[in-house]
């Protein structure tokens, strides 16, 4: 018996011992590595505070600040507040500022590959456009363009399939386009450019302005939300649709690559996944509030909704094609990108085909009516 309790006592003490033992060696290593906090700025290509777009910076912020519990703080700048909405690339890769929230295709000019990774005409939706980025070679490619930026990008959002803009003429044919002064960056400019218009880039907080003194006939934004809040029903009549130029754009953050590479793993981590949230998140925001600002613009402002016709379109698709063409001819990494989402896009709009298209055709169908005996 006194033998027993001895024994039971001596491995209490063991116990006892390896837990401190335990504990000292945590609070002596890896916990005291790991206080190391960090305050980023993150400056952005929207009005600060801006709905929708401006709202993915700013949830990005709370959520890495809750989740790292106060280690990584994000200071979110709007546009003009640090620097100009157009400068955000250069702020953040020059380590200005330690990351960027915007589109990629504002950077077409540095570096032509990016408009992939924000959309291209007749290009992929919101669905097809993350299956690409995170399970079909995207993101890979996307970080290969901006490593020699001194930036690694994230998608940041997604405005799922946008309006083709806001018109203050009629499109009834290829001859409305002839003159027409448009804001529309990326590929649809070039597009619109070659259709006999005028493509011009203007950042979003001057938009209304440049509409209202007739600076530009023609703007697109993102979507009915978005387009609401900006007060364009003020300054334009037509509404036109489908956004046949961003068919399901991602946003960006980027981050400056030094600044990732000075973070700990677990805080890579937890802008990896608040990074995914606020991605998803935007979509998820824009699909329940789309309609309710698109029925608030027609049935109290009057305006006058319409569809661009099929010749436009078609126009405009065949135009693609050739802008697309010259734009990867002299760029190797653009023409590896270009041929990564075109075959990704074959295949998934196969399957898309019997899927989701189907589904929405067989939703429309109207339900037999009762037959009363
Ligand atoms: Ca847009």
């Amino acid at each position: 018996m006194i033998k027993k309790l001895a024994i039971s006592a001596l491995v209490l003490l063991l116990a006892a011992c390896g837990e401190q033992q335990a504990a000292s060696s945590f609070e002596g290593g890896a916990a005291v590595a790991e206080q190391k906090s960090f305050e980023w700025k993150l400056v952005t290509t929207w009005p600060k505070n801006y709905p929708g777009l401006g709202m993915a910076p700013e949830n990005f912020a709370r959520l890495v600040d809750r989740m790292s519990q106060g280690r990584l703080k994000v200071k979110v700048y709007g546009a003009g507040q640090m620097v100009p909405a157009l400068e955000v690339f250069d702020a953040v890769s020059q380590g200005t500022a330690e990351m960027g929230h915007g589109a990629a295709y504002y950077w077409k000019g540095k570096t032509p590959a990016s408009v992939f990774f924000t959309s291209v005409p007749f290009g992929l939706n919101a669905q097809e456009m993350n299956s690409w980025l995170y399970h079909g070679g995207g993101m890979e490619l996307w970080r290969e363009t901006y490593e020699p930026f001194n930036l690694v990008p994230f998608a940041g959002g997604n405005s799922g399939v946008q309006m083709a803009g806001w018109f203050n003429r009629e499109i009834n044919s290829l001859e409305d386009l002839q003159g027409l002064k448009m804001r529309i960056p990326g590929i649809g400019g070039e597009v619109i450019t070659r259709a006999g218009g005028e493509a011009v880039t203007i950042p979003g907080g001057e938009l209304y302005t440049a509409m209202q003194t007739g600076v530009i006939d023609a703007t697109e934004w993102v979507g009915p939300y978005n387009d609401l809040a900006f007060g364009f029903h003020q300054v334009a009549k037509y509404y036109y649709y489908p956004g046949w130029h961003e068919t399901g754009s991602t946003l960006e953050l980027i981050i400056n690559k030094d600044a990732w590479e000075s973070l700990p793993d677990d805080l890579q981590a937890m802008v990896e996944a608040a990074a995914r949230t606020v991605n998803q998140d935007m979509l998820d925001e824009y699909t329940a509030r789309n309609n309710a600002a698109l029925v608030q613009l027609v049935d109290e402002h009057g305006v006058q909704l319409r569809r661009l016709p099929d010749d436009v379109l078609v126009k405009l698709k065949t135009i693609t094609a050739e802008v697309l063409d010259e734009l990867v001819a002299n760029n190797p990494l653009a023409l590896k990108t270009r041929d990564s989402l075109q075959a990704f896009q074959a295949q998934v709009t196969d399957y898309h085909e019997i899927s989701e298209e189907a589904y929405y055709r067989a939703r429309r169908l109207e339900t037999e009516s009762t037959v009363q005996p």
